[in-house]
C-alpha cells in the first residue's frame, strides 16, 4: 500500500525551511532573523490582561493592528491586510490571482513553486541574467501573474522602483507581486505605488527587520479590491489566522517603528563590514540591500564551507542548486557574531 493516501502528495514538492537544530547553540545566520530582540513596547504588550484574553477569539479583522499599519505607510485601513507570516499571504496571492498563470524568477524564493505547484497552477521561470541581475522585459506584456522578491533572496540584488513600474506599466490587467520581505534594509518599497496601480500587492513580514519571526505576522498593501480578495480567501479558509498576541505584539511594534529602523541600520553596518572582510579573503560577494549576504570563494565549495562552519557552531544557509551551489547566504547578525563568523571563516581557509 502507497504511504500516502492521496497520490497527487507524492508528486508534490514541499518547502524545506531553513534548519531550527536544537542540539546545541548555534550563532545563527541562516534563517534570516533579527539578532535583535522586540521592542520594549512589545515586551509591555504581553501581559497578564493579553493573556487573560485569550480565553477569546482574537479579532478577525485585527482592526487595531490594521489601523497602526495604515497610519505608517499613509493608507486607509481598507489597502491593508494582515496574515500569519508573509508565507499565508504569498499562498492566499497565488491561489486568488495565479489562475491565468504565474511567472517568478528561476532563483528566487523556494516557495513560489511550491505554492504554484500546490495549487496545480501553470508557471514559468524567469533566469536570472549572469550577473544575477533581474531582466524586467520577459514580465512585460504577459497575461499572467507576476512575483517579484525585491530584495532578490537569496541574492540580496534589488531592483529600482522604475524597474517595477516598467512591469506595471506592461502589465496593467494582471496583479504584480512585490514581495519587500528584506525591504528595510536598504530597498525602496513599491507601498507608495498602489494607489496608481490597483494590480500591485505589496507584501511585507515582521519577520526580518522588526524581529517578530516567531510570532509569524506578515502584512500586505494593495488596492481596496485585492485586499477584499485576499479577505474572502481568508474568511473561507482561517478568520483568525492572526492570533490574540501576535495582533497586539504587532501593534505595539509598529509603534515603535524607530527602534526597529535603527536596528536595521547596524545591520546594514554589519553588512558592509561582513562584505569587506570576505572580500579582503577573496570572496565573490553580490551587491546586497538585505540582511543576507550571498557569498562564493574559489578556495573552497560551497557545501564544504558550510559544513567546516557547522562544526565550529555557525550556522549558514546552503542550497545545493543549479548556478549558486557554489555559494552560501549568510544572515547579518549582531556586530559581535559578524565578527566571530569572520574569525571561522579564516581560520577555514588557514588564512
Ligand atoms: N518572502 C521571502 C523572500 C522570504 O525569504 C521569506 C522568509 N522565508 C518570506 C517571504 C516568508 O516570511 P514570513 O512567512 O516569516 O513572513
Amino acid at each position: 500500500m502507497s504511504r500516502f493516501f492521496n497520490p497527487r502528495l507524492t508528486s508534490l514538492e514541499a518547502y524545506t525551511p531553513g534548519e531550527q537544530p536544537r542540539d546545541r547553540t548555534y550563532i545563527k545566520l541562516n534563517t534570516n532573523e533579527s539578532p535583535y530582540p522586540p521592542s520594549r513596547g512589545v515586551r509591555r504588550a504581553m501581559d497578564r490582561q493579553a493573556l487573560d484574553d485569550l480565553r477569546l477569539y482574537c479579532d478577525p479583522n485585527a482592526t487595531v493592528l490594521k489601523e497602526k499599519l495604515a497610519k505608517l505607510y499613509d493608507k486607509e485601513p481598507s489597502q491593508i491586510f494582515v496574515a500569519n507570516g508573509s508565507d499565508d499571504i504569498l499562498n492566499f496571492a497565488f491561489l486568488a490571482f495565479g489562475a491565468e498563470g504565474v511567472l517568478f524568477p528561476d532563483i528566487s524564493y523556494g516557495f513560489y513553486e511550491v505554492f504554484a505547484n500546490l495549487h496545480s497552477l501553470p508557471y514559468e521561470k524567469i533566469p536570472l541574467q549572469q550577473d544575477f541581475s533581474i531582466d524586467v522585459k520577459p514580465y512585460c506584456g504577459q497575461k499572467r501573474m507576476v512575483v517579484i522578491a525585491n530584495p532578490n533572496a537569496p541574492t540580496g540584488i534589488a531592483l529600482p522602483l522604475r524597474k517595477i513600474q516598467q512591469i506595471l506599466e506592461a502589465n496593467p490587467d494582471n496583479v504584480v507581486l512585490i514581495d519587500e520581505a528584506y525591504v528595510d534594509f536598504g530597498g525602496e518599497s513599491c507601498a507608495k505605488l498602489t494607489e496608481k496601480y490597483p494590480n500591485l500587492l505589496c507584501v511585507q513580514t515582521f519577520s526580518k527587520s522588526r524581529s517578530m519571526a516567531g510570532a509569524r505576522l506578515g502584512f500586505a498593501i494593495g488596492s481596496p479590491e485585492l485586499i477584499a480578495d485576499l479577505e474572502t480567501i481568508k474568511y473561507s479558509t482561517n478568520p483568525y489566522n492572526v492570533n490574540a498576541l501576535t495582533q497586539k505584539a504587532g501593534a505595539a511594534a509598529v509603534e515603535d517603528n524607530g527602534y526597529y529602523m535603527r536596528n536595521c541600520r547596524k545591520i546594514i553596518k554589519s553588512r558592509l563590514y561582513t562584505k569587506k572582510e570576505l572580500e579582503k579573503l577573496g570572496f565573490t560577494v553580490l551587491p546586497s540591500k538585505a540582511n543576507f549576504l550571498f557569498a562564493k570563494s574559489d578556495k573552497i565549495g560551497g557545501m564544504e564551507l558550510y559544513l567546516r562552519l557547522k562544526e565550529k557552531g555557525i550556522l549558514v544557509r546552503h542550497f545545493e542548486k543549479n548556478r549558486i551551489c557554489d555559494y552560501n547566504r549568510i544572515t547579518i547578525g549582531s556586530q559581535k557574531e559578524m565578527e566571530a563568523f569572520i574569525a571561522a571563516v579564516e581560520e577555514i581557509l588557514g588564512a
